[in-house]
């Protein structure tokens, strides 16, 4: 299927589909600056890459392994400042759901690939017809859109998982085309995006309005993320306001699962990102 698909031709589809993600390309200061900043030869439409560049391994067994973070170490933080779930490991063990990786937390390993990826039953947006999650992940997010669409705020999804070897190629593809630095500003370096977790996925609004831009909060979609995706154990991973913890600016469609227990917690105690619940520090940018 996907494996046919060019890898450079799946990293500059990427570099389009996720320019505004913060997500695993990289998050663009503003929506106009990625715009303008992309003018790669890769603008070919249907972008099915996000889960395209992985042709090594395939979708895993959906209902093996267990989800050991879930119910073990999930329970501590109550307040913002709580260390507690640090002696568990200190959120950098990637097969956790309760992982934090940032600018300042790349994954470790750098190439680590989700052992139990499946790929969930959702309404697909652009690119997102063969986005993967990890098991756990993957049944939350078909109980939430099920959710979603029952209180007539329909989504979509646009990306899952994305592997090492995808990222490696679409940063260097930014390299090529921005330098650096310009590539830092809008992709995420290899091993330092969220979505090589397999717990964070973009969504989008059956509308189509507002893809990948910050006025996806106020479509159907967005505001009913915002106020229920903590009920599926998901959060909203960059919250408006948040560039100095998290490092990337406002991604209302990028969502982030941890569980219902933390995502409840987190949700109640008003934290915003989960540097903050998990008592980590700010990481605004690259060491
Ligand atoms: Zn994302």
């Amino acid at each position: 299927m996907n494996t046919a698909k060019p890898v450079l031709l799946a990293a500059a589809l990427l570099g389009l589909a996720g320019l505004m993600a913060g997500c695993a390309p990289g998050e663009p200061p503003s929506p106009g600056e990625s715009t303008t900043a992309v003018s790669p030869g890769g603008a070919s439409a249907s972008p099915s890459a996000s889960a395209g560049g992985s042709p090594s391994q395939g979708t895993g067994p959906a209902t093996r392994s267990p989800e050991p973070a879930e119910t073990s170490a999930s329970a501590s933080p109550t307040g913002a400042e709580t260390e507690e779930p640090q002696a568990q490991g200190g959120h950098d063990d990637p097969a956790r759901i309760d992982v934090v990786v940032n600018k300042q937390r790349p994954l470790e390993p750098l190439d680590y690939f989700p052992a139990d990826l499946a790929t969930p039953a959702l309404t697909p947006g652009p690119g997102g017809d063969d986005a993967q999650l990890r098991a756990a992940a993957a049944k939350a997010a078909e109980r939430m859109f099920a959710a979603a669409a029952a209180d007539g705020a329909p989504m979509t999804v646009l990306s899952g998982f994305r592997s090492y070897e995808t990222q490696v190629a679409t940063y260097q593809h930014w390299v090529d085309v921005n330098g650096k630095a310009g590539a830092d500003r809008v992709s995420a370096r290899p091993g330092f995006s969220e979505h090589q977790t397999g717990l964070s996925m973009d969504i989008g609004d059956a509308s189509g309005s507002c893809r990948l831009e910050a006025c996806f909060a106020d479509t159907p979609a967005g505001a009913w993320a915002a106020q229920n995706a903590h009920r599926f154990g998901f959060v909203v991973r960059y919250q408006p306001g948040q560039e100095s913890v998290t490092g990337y600016s406002a991604e209302p469609w990028h969502l982030r699962y941890i569980g219902t227990k933390d995502a409840g917690a987190m949700f109640s105690s008003g934290a915003k990102t989960l540097e903050t619940y998990y008592g980590l520090p700010a990481a605004p940018d690259y060491r």
